[in-house]
């Protein structure tokens, strides 16, 4: 082989090397931008990629002011994400101190009769709200923390009746939201203070059902949200929501994500479409059915 073919084949090999380089990394800020899609961290994701063009250009385009500016600010970028990402990083500290997250995570699940027994509860509130139209929010923690401290705490076992008098208009507690833990609610009257900026959210849902759906992108709770102008009951997961649900499909839904195995990410993609066909598990029949003959 030649001198000079041995240089072609060293100058291919490195472009291949390169392509295949730059491939990788687009793949995985594509990847990244479809994972914050409709989240906060989406903005500040897209900030940092125009930072980190704007660091390598000046570098390449020898600006060197602008250049060494721009590296100083880099060491300031972690700091900057604490501050950003405050609430999120404090739910996951939390949920990390919590018995409940390593007992999940070691494959030991939390009693299943009593949240069967609150869901039931919660589906019947939420049902005569809806008829009513009066206007709710529920939220329901997963494995995350999700409880802002900022609405006043109860220690209450979820029933149908507590839940629509906190809701009732005119109650002290009836503005924003409320926190169910396990078969407990924790706290009533609770604002979030970030609600949800994804553009696909219908116009006509404001800022309760906003606030609802910007918690779930933030952590992996269910929220439930009753519209006051519409008497619609809306369920949301993971940033993705199903409108105007029915009672049934509520019921199979919290009880596939509260008492199942199942993962959020996943139910959310089939919620609306093939949840409607999921089997009843044994457990949830021989709830309905105890519910059924209660209200019979
Ligand atoms: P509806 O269909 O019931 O009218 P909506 O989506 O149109 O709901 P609004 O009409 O703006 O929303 O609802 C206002 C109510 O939503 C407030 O009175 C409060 O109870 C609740 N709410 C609004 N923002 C928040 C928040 N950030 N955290 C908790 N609750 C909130
Ligand atoms: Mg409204």
């Amino acid at each position: 082989m030649s001198e000079w073919q041995q240089v072609a084949e060293h100058i291919a090999a490195r472009w291949i090397i390169l392509a295949i380089d730059t491939l990788l990394v687009a793949f995985l800020i594509y990847r990244l931008l479809l994972l914050a899609k409709g989240t906060r961290a989406y903005q500040v994701l897209i900030g940092l990629l125009v930072f980190v063009l704007a660091l390598y250009l000046s570098d390449v385009l020898r600006l060197e002011t602008i250049h060494w500016l721009l590296d100083r600010m880099t060491t300031l970028g972690p700091v900057a994400l604490v501050i950003l990402f405050f609430p999120e990083l404090r739910r996951v500290l939390e949920t990390i101190g919590r018995v409940e997250f390593w007992r999940s995570s070691f494959g030991v699940s939390p009693e299943v009769e009593p949240i069967q027994r609150a869901i039931n509860e919660v589906v019947n509130a939420v049902q005569q709200m809806a008829r009513d139209r009066i206007g709710a929010l529920i939220v329901w923690e997963r494995k995350d923390r999700v409880a802002e401290g900022n609405g006043v705490e109860l220690q209450a076992e979820a029933s149908s009746p507590l839940l629509r008098a906190i809701f009732y208009p005119g109650s002290p507690l009836h503005d924003g939201a409320v926190i169910l833990r396990g078969a407990q609610i924790v706290e009533a009257a609770v604002y979030f203070p970030e609600i949800s900026q994804n553009p696909d959210i219908p116009s006509t849902m404001h800022t309760r059902h906003r606030a609802g759906i910007g918690v779930t992108e933030t952590s992996d709770c269910i929220a439930i949200i009753v519209s006051e102008e519409t008497g619609q009951i809306t369920a949301a997961v993971d940033g993705t929501w199903t409108q105007n649900i029915d009672a049934d499909h509520l019921r199979r839904l919290l009880s596939d994500l509260l008492t199942g195995e199942a993962r959020p990410r996943i139910l959310a993609r089939m919620m609306g479409t093939a949840l409607s066909g999921v089997r009843k598990s044994r457990i949830e029949r021989k709830a309905a059915h105890r519910a059924e003959e209660k209200t019979a």
